[in-house]
């Protein structure tokens, strides 16, 4: 196992400190996934993408990790995320919006919206948590814990929901440093407030409704659980009672996470979460997101419809670290499509480098010289995860391999074959582990379905029939790729579509 230090900022001390897992060399690690009510953005999967490079560093430390991230089917309302217990449910808004309409019910739209999400998740070439629990799938534990909050005098009940006392837990505003419960108004307007609750910030375990389109019998009548009380009760399902690292967006610190700690603590009188990290927002060109002014995307917007490079996008995000505010523009992609073609051409010149006949000649100097590079990339990402110097370390790296570009000999070849898996096992930017597993990525049929046609252009042109080989190439064409003639023979390169 390696000796390396793996620091990460820590929300709730405030300060980067290493990450120590409980049982040594075993990460086990809960990442809050996304309420399934509609496509994620791409300030969504800059957060998942911070839980997958922990994922990626903590196995090339040697680590096993047990990484959980649940999918928010039920109970997430819209004003959890500025006070609680009040608003509607998203799942249930969205059935009566507009894009609801193509869906018979709002289990329909939940699975819908998850798939896609999961769609998009591999796109990015996230690693799969080893479980994706769903709310609606843990119903009766919710219900257990929420009755054992009320027996412990944590919890009360009202005649239209369960409420979490704050008073019962002096703590309540130690991660997000919210410590003035005075101040914790429910400062919403529309919406009923319930007057028999003790505190204006009591949050709700259940909420009783008989009219909600998703409802369970509890000991309290028919109803729904709460948000928080759903990933308090997953991550200590899957992980323990206490737990490695939890993360999330910056938007959950609080209330989320500030209640999860409540509850799970409550529960069991244990620490829940040894770390806590959160991901900043991104911008784009300069201002919030929003689906108002037009400056927000999904990963289907980018890749399917612009035809932006999946992994080239995942580069992009990864350009800042995730301490800090990404500014996202289409130079950003227009850059990290350029890296990432780099890198192709990195691995193109040592497969050509491969089928050389062995030189006999040492590669030693060229190896210590990537292997540094290596070191370097995984030292930067172990330092809180700098992504910004962990990809310029990597781009040093491509350097290299291009100074020599077809001089590469054999042996060559084969260490910056080795680095390029490694850089790509850490970085994730090279090729997807999707590609060629069944899971319907279009990307690889097409890809596919392209090189047969550039064979046959290829084959045509030897026939000296370039009129077939000219209509070959605009097919290709038309498929988002290009033909590039090389002296190596013919390279297929996809377009960007983003020029
Ligand atoms: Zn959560």
């Amino acid at each position: 196992m390696s000796q390396r230090e793996f620091l990460l900022y820590d929300t709730m001390t405030r300060q980067v400190k290493p990450l120590q897992p409980l049982e040594p060399g075993h990460l086990k690690f809960y990442s809050c996934g996304p309420t399934v009510y509609s496509y994620a953005h791409i300030g969504n999967f800059r957060t998942f993408l911070t839980a997958d490079l922990i994922c990626r560093v903590a196995r090339a430390l040697g680590w096993r990790v047990t990484y959980v991230s649940n999918i928010t089917d039920v109970g997430h309302l819209t004003e959890d995320d500025v006070a609680d217990a009040t608003g509607e449910d998203k799942m249930q808004r969205a059935l009566q919006s507009k894009e609801g309409e193509q869906f018979a019910n709002v289990w329909e739209l939940a699975d819908y919206y998850a798939e896609a999400f999961k769609a998009d998740w591999r796109k990015l070439n996230l690693n799969e948590p080893m479980l994706w629990p769903k709310a609606t799938q843990h119903m009766r534990e919710q219900i257990v814990a929420v009755e054992k909050l009320i027996e412990t005098g944590h919890a009360y009940v009202t005649p239209s929901a369960v409420y979490f006392r704050l008073s019962s837990f002096p703590e309540y505003g130690k991660l997000s440093g919210n410590l003035n419960k005075d101040s914790l108004q429910v400062g919403v307007r529309d919406v009923v407030v319930d007057d028999s609750k003790e505190h204006p910030g009591d949050f709700a375990l259940w909420k009783r409704d008989e009219k909600h389109l998703m409802q369970w019998f509890s000991p309290w009548g028919w109803g729904f659980p709460g948000w928080h009380i759903e990933c308090s009760v997953m991550a200590m399902a899957y992980l323990g009672e206490t737990i490695d690292l939890h993360a999330g967006g910056e938007d959950l610190v609080f209330p989320h996470h500030e209640s999860e700690i409540a509850q799970s603590e409550c529960l069991t009188g244990h620490t829940f979460a040894n770390h806590w990290i959160h991901t900043r927002f991104l911008q784009v060109d300069g201002e919030k997101m929003s689906k108002r002014t037009g400056n927000w995307y999904t990963v289907r917007d980018l890749v399917d419809q612009q035809g932006a490079n999946p992994l080239a996008l995942r580069y992009a995000l990864m350009t800042v670290p995730y301490g800090k505010t990404l500014n996202f523009t289409m130079q950003t992609l227009r850059d990290a499509t350029t890296a990432v073609e780099r890198y192709a051409e990195c691995e193109r010149l040592a497969e050509l480098a491969l089928k050389k006949s062995p030189s006999g000649q040492s590669a030693t100097a060229f190896a210590e010289e990537l292997e540094r590079l290596y070191e370097e990339t995984l030292d930067a990402l172990c330092n809180d995860l700098n992504t910004s110097v962990a990809l310029a370390k990597g781009f040093e790296g491509t350097k290299v391999i291009l100074r020599d570009a077809t001089h590469l000999t054999h042996e060559q070849g084969q260490v910056a074959r080795q680095w390029l898996d490694r850089i790509n096992d850490l970085l994730g930017i090279l090729r997807s582990q999707y590609a060629d597993a069944a899971t319907g990525d279009r990307g690889s049929a097409e890809e596919s379905a392209a090189l047969a046609l550039m064979d046959a252009r290829q084959k045509a042109k030897s026939e000296k029939d370039f009129g077939l080989a000219d209509r070959l190439r605009s097919e290709i064409e038309a498929m988002g790729f290009e033909v590039r003639d090389t002296p190596e023979g013919p390279v297929l390169r996809r377009l960007s579509g983003l020029n």
